[in-house]
């Protein structure tokens, strides 16, 4: 497989099919831990890697296909581009795991069940996100379809166009497919090849790495000699990189020495990278890797620097313990059904900001009516003009609200 190089979300309201579709492009089930499969829901990051290929014969939109036989003429196909599917969870209390997808996606598949009215609450709080941040490469799935009569299918095109109009995904192609059934796959193939291409990347950039899960992949017991250093996974926004490389992870690991609290870089050595399946010597941005580290694994362990950042030593943006927003508010709050108007951010309220892939709650120190300054609780790594998503707490829930732009 090569590398992959472009990063597709999954996005939309639980149980809608996300994580099946994912499963019947790439044959990988991304709900693997314990709770996920007790629950039956994703409760993290999600993501697989699969190769699109094209049958040469075949006709549109038959030819293509996950197959490296063309399931319709029995030649073989060929490769097109192999591309990382990002699946987010659709539950309403894991919007903020969404939104530090929703940094990495170049494009989106909005998944939509047919057999439910739409909207659903977070297929609009998702859209709202895509919006709000600029994913604008969207295809949409109308899901399920096997499950309800064509009439009902035709209504439920219906309830989506005019959903969608107004926003990122007004003139998004329409798929109905049934992820479970393998029915039109072939189509939404076709689909994102032409909606959602891949990114020109800057690779002469030193290597810019947002890290959206983290892992020890050590057996419980192992022998300490033999013992895998602590895997990082995300995405390259820019540059590339090589086995060998040293690295520099930021904001780091607190510590805490005569009762003071500071964050303190991490550097590291990459041992080795995989990606599409295969250890590579040279990564290149767009799709997920896998970076082995020479760290202990005990500081990599259960997505603990999830949200960090990871690049050439002395080359990283600065760690920030508070931030300077420009903001941009949306009107109301969606993702519930009474959807209350968005007042002013007010001077001591807690905010919740997602930066890149990582998540922070903090606290206003002042607020104006376009500019907010928020004391982080965690301190993030991230450029001046970068995007923040800022959801606030309504009710029980973090609601998304709007956008920030960090100014320096
Ligand atoms: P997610 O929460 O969006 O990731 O949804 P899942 O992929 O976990 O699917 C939720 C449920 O819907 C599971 O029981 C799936 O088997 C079922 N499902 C998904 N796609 C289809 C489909 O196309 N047709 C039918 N009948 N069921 C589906
Ligand atoms: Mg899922």
């Amino acid at each position: 497989m090569s590398q992959p190089c472009v990063n597709i979300g999954m996005v939309g309201h639980v149980d809608h099919g996300k994580t099946t579709l994912v499963s019947a492009l790439s044959g990988v089930w991304t709900d693997t831990h314990s709770e996920e499969m007790k629950r039956g829901i994703s409760i993290r990051l999600g993501y697989a890697d699969t190769t699109f290929r094209k049958c040469p014969n075949c006709p549109e939109p038959q030819c293509y296909t996950v197959e490296k036989t063309c399931p319709g003429c029995g030649e073989p196909s060929e490769e097109l581009r192999t591309v990382s599917f990002v699946d987010a969870p659709g539950h309403e209390t894991l919007m903020a795991t969404m939104l530090s997808g929703a940094a990495i996606m170049d494009g989106a598949i909005l998944v939509i069940a047919a057999n439910e009215t739409c909207p659903q609450p977070q297929t609009k709080e998702h859209l709202m996100a895509l919006n709000i941040i600029g994913i604008e490469n969207l295809v949409i799935v109308q899901n399920k379809i096997d499950l309800v009569p064509k009439e009902k299918v035709i209504e439920h095109y219906h309830q989506i166009k005019e959903f969608v109009k107004g926003t990122v995904a007004e003139g998004a192609p329409i798929v109905p497919i049934s992820a479970q059934q393998n029915i039109n796959i072939d189509a939404l193939i076709m689909a994102m090849e032409e909606k959602i291409p891949t990114p020109v990347h800057k690779i002469d950039k030193p290597p810019h790495m947002l890290i959206a899960r983290s892992f020890d992949i050590n057996k419980p017991g192992t022998p300490i000699k033999k013992i895998t250093g602590g895997v990082i996974g995300g995405t390259l926004t820019e540059g590339m990189l090589h086995p060998g490389d040293e690295l520099e992870v930021k904001p780091g690991r607190k510590v805490e020495s005569d009762g003071m609290t500071r964050w303190e870089s991490i550097v590291t050595k990459v041992s080795m990278i995989v990606a599409g399946k295969e250890n590579v010597e040279e990564a290149t941005p767009g799709g997920l890797l896998a970076v082995g580290t020479t760290l202990d694994p005990t500081l990599t362990k259960s997505d603990s620097l999830t949200g960090q950042v990871a690049g050439l030593p002395g080359t990283l943006p600065p760690t920030r313990d508070d931030l300077k927003l420009e903001l941009h508010l949306l009107e109301r709050v969606v993702g519930v059904s009474d959807e209350e108007v968005i007042g002013p951010i007010k001077t001591s309220e807690p905010l919740m900001l997602n930066v890149g892939t990582a998540t922070t709650v903090g606290v206003v120190t002042s607020a104006r009516k376009d500019i907010a300054e928020v004391k982080l609780k965690r301190p993030v790594c991230a450029e001046g003009d970068s995007m923040v998503a800022i959801s606030r707490r309504v009710g029980s829930r973090w609601r998304l609200i709007g956008v920030g732009v960090i100014k320096d």
